[in-house]
């Protein structure tokens, strides 16, 4: 049991924590004290940047606005991020991304929660692909990634484009389409697309079924596909793994996540690719104050696929946690579904529907999806600025 006010630190404002906030509104005990360092005065919703960069959404619409949140919850937000940990210590170390730059370098905390999601690491994509981090639009942070698409679309007016997309999974698949979509609608014909699969496969976690739709697709819409690795991005383009060169415009880069470097020398028990591991509690197993939830840690007792809709699901059984852990009562297991609903979008208008083996597409897959994106979001944003409310189930994949 703890005596007096315990500080409850919560890093990022991922789907998890949204939920945590939403929670802490309706029920916070006076005795805690919360804090969420964020650099974004926002959460964006990264299932619908595919549907912004289409031009189906705004910014706005696939952005939770914090401020009310945190108001609700009785919590103070730190405008920075994480840049360090020492789990023993109980201290995170902070820098400051607003125009304040008051931020203390250190924040203790009693409880910890982590939910920063997946990140870029630029050291890391260098060492493997130089030039990225300078040349390559890069999907991630979302946010960044976001604010920069329009740049496209002005330097289109200029010259006919050749993009090439690296990395064939689904986010790089989904915003391909997306690209394409809106490129030939705004007039741009003579846009040239590309994607480069590397040693993977398209597509390769959905079945092969899934597969031959994507590149059905892809040939309908006159995608280039390129079974190459690139090796780098220079001022002409795309250093490939044969020794060719693809001359290309936008090199749009959405290649597999990784953990976020800070985590190194944290003291928490990482994963092997570096994730906080956590138990069926979102508990991390080294570190019995410290939760977890999304992207940024595997559940060492089942790991699962890494996708917004784990993120979401763990945000209750967190939250209840959270506050269990306060209480010093018993924490409750989370069991994320074995299964999971994902729906590819091919561009707006059209989706790709999969559950476990089977699947399907059309439009009323990506009508499906576009509801339930936006049931997720109005839930969680105050009716003035909510896009449209009718379910209240994020969307899966
Ligand atoms: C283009 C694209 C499309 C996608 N489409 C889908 C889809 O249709 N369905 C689906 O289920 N999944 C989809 N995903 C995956 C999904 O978006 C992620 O799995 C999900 O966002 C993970 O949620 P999270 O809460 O872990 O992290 P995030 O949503 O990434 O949230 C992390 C939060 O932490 C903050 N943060 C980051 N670093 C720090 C730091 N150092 N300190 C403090 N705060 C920090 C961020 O600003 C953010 O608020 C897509 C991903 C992409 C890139």
């Amino acid at each position: 049991m703890h005596h007096g006010i315990e500080k409850l630190l919560l890093l990022g404002a991922g789907h998890a924590h949204v939920q945590v906030l939403a929670q802490l509104a309706r029920q916070r005990p006076a005795d805690l004290d919360v804090t969420v360092l964020t650099p974004y005065p926002y959460q964006t919703c990264s299932a619908m940047v595919p549907g912004l960069v289409a031009g189906r959404y705004s910014e706005a619409d696939c952005q939770i606005p914090l401020d009310p949140l945190i108001r609700a919850a009785g919590a103070k937000w730190l405008q920075g991020r994480c840049t360090g940990l020492d789990a023993a210590a109980q201290t995170v170390m902070a820098a400051s991304t607003g125009k304040n730059k008051e931020l203390p370098p250190e924040l203790r905390y009693d409880l910890l929660s982590i939910d920063t999601g997946a990140v870029i690491d630029r050291s890391r994509l260098e060492a493997e692909m130089p030039g990225a981090s300078e040349r390559a639009l890069i999907v991630r942070p979302t946010e960044v990634f976001a604010s920069l698409w329009p740049r496209v679309l002005d330097m289109a007016r200029e010259k006919p484009l050749s993009i090439a997309v690296i990395g064939a999974g689904a986010a790089g698949l989904e915003l391909l389409f997306a690209a394409e979509q809106r490129l030939r609608e705004a007039g741009f014909q003579a846009t040239q697309f590309t994607l480069l699969t590397g040693d993977a496969d398209i597509a390769a976690h959905y079945p092969a079924g899934v597969r031959r739709r994507v590149l059905r697709r892809l040939k309908q819409r006159g995608i280039t596909v390129l079974r190459e690795t690139c090796t780098g991005i220079g001022p002409q383009g795309l250093q490939l793994g044969s020794g060719a060169t693809l001359l290309c415009d936008v090199p749009l880069l959405a290649i597999g996540a990784h953990a976020p470097a800070w985590l190194q020398g944290s003291g928490l028990a990482l994963s092997d690719t570096g994730q906080v591991l956590v138990n069926a509690f979102q508990q991390s197993p080294s570190h019995a104050n410290v939760f977890a939830a999304g992207d940024v840690c595997t559940r060492a007792d089942r790991p699962h696929a890494q996708s917004g809709v784990y993120a979401v699901r763990a945000g209750p059984p967190l939250a209840a946690n959270l506050l269990a852990a306060h209480e010093g009562q018993s924490l409750k297991a989370h069991h994320p579904p074995a299964n999971t609903l994902n729906l590819l979008s091919c561009g707006a208008g059209h989706a790709i529907a999969t559950w476990g083996p089977l699947h399907a597409e059309g439009a009323w897959a990506w009508r499906w999806k576009d509801r339930i994106d936006r049931a997720f979001m109005a839930r969680y944003t105050p009716p003035a600025t909510a896009p449209r409310a009718d379910h209240a189930q994020p969307q899966p994949r």
